[in-house]
């Protein structure tokens, strides 16, 4: 049989795209850029079909090559032969392919849009929202390296942040990125921010550092305020399942629900309410629309989750957004932290807090190629950064649960390349 078309090239490339400033967070930093890898791959009639993964450099870039001889010649309709050809779960127990299965899934089904004539959420069931709102993700921040703008440490600079994030994008969602600091100093924190954003919803995430017991007590002490739920506030089934049992507020995860076996788990033995579906983590945007059935039958909320990402990987958390019927919280991206995009156009603008979902064909996306040469040259120049690394804590190690919590009277300057 003919094949209607046909995978001819698979090719990667690693930038690095500069933030606002630097992000930290209960591990350690983004410093100052995320390091994204692109991949395209290309058809025998000349379609390019764009992915994205989080991460890169040689050991990425190489990884997409040796997939070449997996999928060159392969169908890029036959997503579920993909998926068992590239990241069949008994294999994957020697390699881990799942966030390399994503980003090629996303490229395969770019190009079945293009081929068709169609937007990627027409091929998942067509969309229910034109536009998905987006929370603001308030983090604590070390200044710009390079012009000293822009730390966020003290209450007032987080309000100060938050406040003009909201008079710019429009947001009403707002998503306080903990796990730095005591928490005792951001329930403050929090709590200043509830008070000067009233009527605006609130959602915490410390990225599961805290004892159990830290996060009854942290749950109990915000029961008040207008929260869509606390974000992982433990790392681990059991400890969620124990302070849900404590605090009367939804529980969301993206760290302990993200595969089909904990969605089982947890619908068994419920820990978690609300499950934030990561188009990477999941290993694409199908099975995040496969696991969001799942939530729907079960009742359990649903929400977008951002793992830190360029327009490509936006474009894959729109057309998700646009397609489940159960999406009950606005989404979460980083996205407003960035300078710029590899896509045409540069960053996707917001509107009163939300972006449109894309209207062409494919993701709806197309590759600038002077920005991505510009950013992968800065790539080669600065190389990666240490995720779970703190630049201005060098001899610190995060433990879970943590008690080694950075000084938020710490001024000192830290040392980040640009
Ligand atoms: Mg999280």
């Amino acid at each position: 049989m003919k094949l209607f078309m046909t995978i001819r090239d698979i090719r990667a490339t690693t930038v690095t795209v500069p933030l606002k400033a630097p992000l930290r967070h209960a591990n350690g930093c983004h410093w100052g850029r995320f390091v994204r890898t692109i991949v395209e791959v290309e058809t025998d009639n000349g379609l390019i079909g764009l992915g994205e993964m989080g991460g890169g450099g040689e050991s990425a870039e190489a990884v997409f090559r040796s997939m070449k001889p997996y999928l060159v010649g392969h169908d890029p309709a036959q997503l579920e032969e993909m998926r068992f050809l590239i990241a069949n779960p008994t294999a994957s127990l020697y390699n881990n392919r799942t966030q390399v299965l994503a980003a090629l899934e996303f490229a395969c089904l770019d190009i079945l849009g293009q081929a068709w004539g169609v937007p990627v959420c027409d091929i998942l069931g067509g969309s229910l929202r034109d536009k998905i709102p987006f929370a603001s993700y308030c983090f604590f921040r070390y200044p710009n390296p390079r012009t000293g703008a822009g730390e966020v440490r003290s209450i007032d600079q987080m309000l100060a942040s938050a406040r003009a994030s909201k008079e710019k994008f429009g947001f009403t969602t707002h998503k306080l990125k903990g796990g730095v600091f005591h928490p005792d100093y951001e329930l403050e924190v929090y709590r200043a921010l509830a008070d000067a954003l009233p009527g605006d919803s609130l959602r915490f995430d410390p990225n599961g550092v805290w004892s159990t017991e830290q996060a009854i007590r942290f749950g109990q002490a915000i029961q008040g305020l207008r929260n869509d739920y606390l974000e992982d506030p433990v790392y681990g089934l059991n400890g969620m399942r124990r302070v849900r049992q404590m605090v009367n507020i939804p529980l969301a995860t993206n760290t302990v629900v993200v595969n089909f076996e904990q969605l089982a788990a947890n619908v068994l033995d419920t820990a978690v309410d609300v499950i934030l579906l990561d188009t990477t983590f999941w290993g694409g945007i199908r099975a995040c629309v496969k696991a969001a059935a799942v939530c729907e039958t079960f009742q359990l909320g649903v929400a977008v989750h951002s793992s830190g990402e360029l327009g490509i990987q936006l474009a894959t958390m729109l057309h998700l957004g646009a397609v489940l019927p159960n999406l009950s919280f606005a989404a979460d991206a980083h996205y407003h932290h960035l300078t710029d995009d590899i896509i045409e156009g540069g960053l996707m603008p917001y509107e009163a807090g939300s972006i449109r979902v894309p209207v062409g064909a494919g993701l709806g996306v197309r590759l600038n190629r002077d920005k991505l040469r510009e950013y992968s040259e800065l790539y080669q120049r600065l190389g990666g950064y240490p995720y779970d690394r703190d630049p201005g804590r060098p001899g610190w190690t995060p433990i879970v649960p943590n008690d080694r919590w950075a000084d938020p009277g710490d001024d000192r300057a830290v040392e980040i390349p640009f």
